[in-house]
């Protein structure tokens, strides 16, 4: 009986253990344990099992639990990283497009002195002026041929003038006045005195009929 008892006893073992035996049960694997030392050495040996086990299993969890942690944190940082990346490029190619804009828009009028206007050649039938502005520019020209009066603008957006002057520095580009044409050359734009050539009075007088004094705006 007492070998049917021991295997008995060490069959619930685990479940005294565990602490999930009746009182009943509990009193009697505690009888037999303080009277069998071989109960007794299968007892601490599967409490020592079981302890290994539970720890074991318990730092699998946790090592597992760290590595998602870990997995996961990585993931948060490349998406970070990736968003990071996007909004740059959107951020940098809005700056851009706004600054494009903006310095295409804002035209400035260049005046005479600013155009560093000089005449190349003054002869019988034309003047050939120069102009030394920096970077590129445009211009708008208007001649009233009744009176022989042209007006110049010259123009340039901050692109131009900032921009494309990398490019393009100082040009010197030659124009030619025909006199045949053009008495009178005005640069600035509120139609002030400037002129980039003017001719003699006599000339003038050959060619016009009434005397002008106001300039094409
Ligand atoms: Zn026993």
């Amino acid at each position: 009986m007492g070998k049917i008892n021991c295997n008995v006893i060490q069959d619930i073992l685990p479940l005294y253990i565990d602490d999930t035996v009746s009182d009943d049960t509990k009193e009697l694997v505690e009888e037999h344990l303080q009277n069998c030392e071989i109960c007794q050495r299968v007892y601490h040996e599967t409490k020592a099992d079981l302890e290994n086990d539970m720890k074991l299993s318990a730092q699998t969890k946790e090592s597992r639990n760290g590595a998602n942690d870990l997995k996961n944190f990585s993931k948060f940082l490349k998406k970070r990283k990736i968003k990071t990346i996007l909004v740059s490029i959107a951020a940098t190619v809005i700056c851009f497009v706004a600054v494009f804009t903006f310095m295409n828009k804002h035209i400035t009028y260049i005046n005479y002195k600013d155009a560093g206007i000089t005449i190349v050649e003054d002869n019988e039938d034309e003047v050939t002026y120069k102009t030394n502005i920096r970077g590129n520019y445009h211009w708008n020209t208007s001649l009233d041929t009744e009176t022989g009066v042209g007006t110049i603008h010259f123009e340039q957006s901050l692109w131009e003038k900032y921009v494309d002057s990398i490019f393009y520095p100082f040009d010197h580009i030659h124009s030619s006045l025909k006199k045949d044409e053009i008495k009178e050359m005005y640069v600035d734009k509120d139609g002030t005195t400037t002129t980039i050539w003017e001719a003699s009075e006599e000339e003038q007088k050959a060619y016009l009929s009434e005397e002008h004094t106001e300039p094409l705006g």
